[in-house]
């Protein structure tokens, strides 16, 4: 059994109407210094949230897998790029890259770590993204993201306090 605390009662709907409508109004507003406020609050909320006590990213999103990443999880797991294909991932019918086969990510442990975590694809590594530059090129993502992550609710919610007092 995992030693971890799921999370539970991070969100409200009520909450996630008003976060939602917040990031649909950024788009108007030029707000300057949003991307550093965001990467700070970001640091702070990432500090406080465990993600293995969550992992809602690797059981509902899939995950796209470049040829370097294939690489690199075959090398660190000893197998041959092609067995780790056939392992875990399809083809991605978008463009030349790989996508993983289901949801939950079928390298997602059932404590939430992950087989392949110190060699991870980035977008893996950086999600949900709220520290990375252009945050408001993300609002779509982030908006999705608020009724799955965590993380990303927390740091709306913050930056939503922040803005209402400027
Ligand atoms: S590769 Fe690891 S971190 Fe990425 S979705 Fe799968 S389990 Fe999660
Ligand atoms: S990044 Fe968000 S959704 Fe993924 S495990 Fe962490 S808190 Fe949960």
């Amino acid at each position: 059994m995992s030693s971890h605390q799921q999370i539970t009662d991070w969100k409200t709907q009520e909450q996630t109407e008003v976060l939602t409508a917040f990031l649909q109004g950024l788009n108007s507003r030029h707000i300057q210094a949003l991307d550093s406020q965001a990467k700070e609050v970001s640091a702070e909320v990432e500090q406080n949230i465990d993600c293995l006590d969550c992992g809602n990213c690797c059981r509902t999103s899939v995950t796209t897998f470049t040829t370097s990443d294939i690489s690199r999880a075959a090398k660190y797991l000893k197998i041959s790029k092609k067995q780790f294909i056939r392992k875990f991932l399809i083809k991605d019918n978008r463009d030349d890259s790989y996508i993983t086969m289901q949801t939950p990510c079928p390298m997602l442990n059932d404590d939430n770590t992950c087989q392949i975590y110190e060699v991870r694809p980035d977008v893996c590594s950086s999600f949900p993204h709220t520290h990375r530059d252009n945050f408001k090129n993300r609002i779509h993502a982030h908006t999705a993201n608020l009724k799955m992550c965590p993380i990303t609710y927390a740091v709306v919610s913050r930056l939503y306090e922040i803005l209402q007092q400027q």
